[in-house]
């Protein structure tokens, strides 16, 4: 932490009024189910974006980033609209932008970012680097904002800043995970409670498989699936795919075009699944999750459609080598899978995952065993 206020000094010529962090996540179960109003269950990762931040009283809003483009980007607070930024200072600038946009008096600061959250990964550092901003000018602007209207916030900055039409349940795990537990959220009610999560407890571990590749049609693909589930909605006549039930999903499907129907099959049963999950994980039956995961991994790669080959071999790789289950996490077309294994396995899967890999002429994964850690917090 001391090379990050050395930073902060080297850049800005003076020393931070405090420094803040906010982790990534790994979603247990709830895919694609954030922006249909339906539940989610992610755990913060021990990976964080850290900012070091000095408060300004000019306007200017002075931003730079460790794994940025190597400049400082100086903005004026008044100046930010949508649009009006580019690259990844877009993201802490939203974040100012939607505190503006909120009536929030604030101005300027000076932001020293750094982030070991993997970028591109589906393990959220976009929310990281949201929520650590926010939280930051929470506390040094006093303002009276929870964890869950932080995240509301930085939600609406990434999507009318940003323009990435996201849920909810990336922000909401960066800022209310707690150590030890997932959070298992309903996105409509936006209430929630922590699963504890006591892996260690009965020999488990999360395995998580970074398979390093990130396809181009993410964006716009998860753009059109999103418009694809609120059509469909809309055309059963409910407010939002939640309100279906797994008894109803036959008939529903009957009446929808053959396009929407596996949409509308993995968001309904993908919901049930995050709740039999947090049935298991309450009654401490944690292996129990296992198939779950897989069976998740079976409905994003079959019915949503947004796996592919390198998190698929991740899946299968892990489950061959003994994983109790695995499946992608995050929005898809790449990014990272999750496996829940035996801990005294965890080094033997991911030895043969990467095996798989190079079989498969695939660059090599970066594996990590996640423990569940803390939302957003002050460091110093
Ligand atoms: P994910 O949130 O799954 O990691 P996204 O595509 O949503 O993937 O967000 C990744 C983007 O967030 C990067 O392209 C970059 O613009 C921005 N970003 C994340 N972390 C940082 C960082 N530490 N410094 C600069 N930009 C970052
Ligand atoms: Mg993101």
């Amino acid at each position: 932490m001391s090379d990050l206020l050395a930073a902060f000094e080297a850049t800005y010529g003076a020393a931070p009024a405090g420094v803040w962090a906010a982790p990534g996540r790994v979603n247990l179960i709830g895919e694609h189910t954030d922006y249909n109003d339906g539940y989610v269950l992610p755990a913060a990762i021990p990976y964080t974006a850290r900012a070091a931040v000095r408060p300004r009283t000019d306007g200017v809003l002075r931003l730079y980033s460790e794994q940025g483009d190597g400049v400082v980007t100086e903005l004026r607070v008044e100046e930010l609209a949508p649009g009006s930024v580019a690259g990844w200072a877009q993201y802490p600038a939203a974040v100012v932008w939607a505190l503006r946009e909120a009536g929030h008096e604030v101005g300027g600061a000076d932001v020293y970012l750094t982030s070991d959250v993997p970028g591109g990964a589906g393990l959220s550092s976009s929310a990281a680097l949201e929520c650590v901003v926010a939280i930051a000018y929470r506390d040094l602007h006093g303002l009276d904002l929870d964890a869950t209207a932080l995240a509301l916030l930085a939600q609406r900055a990434e999507n009318a800043f940003v323009g990435v039409p996201c849920g909810v349940m990336d922000q909401m795990a960066s800022t209310a995970c707690t150590e030890g537990a997932a959070l298992f959220l309903d996105t409509r009610t936006m209430t929630g409670r922590q699963v504890p999560l006591d892996l260690a407890g009965q020999g488990l571990r999360l395995l998580v498989i970074d398979t390093r590749v990130k396809h181009d049609l993410g964006d716009g693909a998860y753009a059109e699936l999103r418009a694809g589930c609120e059509r469909a909605a809309g055309l059963l006549g409910l407010a939002a795919l939640r309100d279906l039930t797994p008894e109803e999903l036959p008939g529903a499907l009957d009446r929808l075009p053959a396009e929407l129907r596996p949409l509308v099959q993995h968001v309904v049963t993908e919901n049930r699944r995050v709740e039999r999950a947090v049935a298991h994980l309450t009654a401490g039956e944690l292996a129990e999750l296992g198939p779950i995961l897989t069976a998740g991994h079976a409905s994003l790669r079959d019915d949503y459609r947004v796996s592919c080959p390198e998190t698929d071999l991740a899946v299968a790789a892990a489950v061959a080598a003994g994983a109790l289950g695995a499946r992608m996490t995050g929005g898809g077309f790449g990014g990272s899978v999750l496996a829940l294994v035996p801990s005294e396995e965890l080094d033997q899967i991911a030895a043969a995952v990467t095996t798989a890999f190079a079989e498969a002429g695939y660059g090599s994964p970066r594996t990590f065993a996640a423990t569940p850690a803390a939302g957003a917090h002050r460091v110093s």
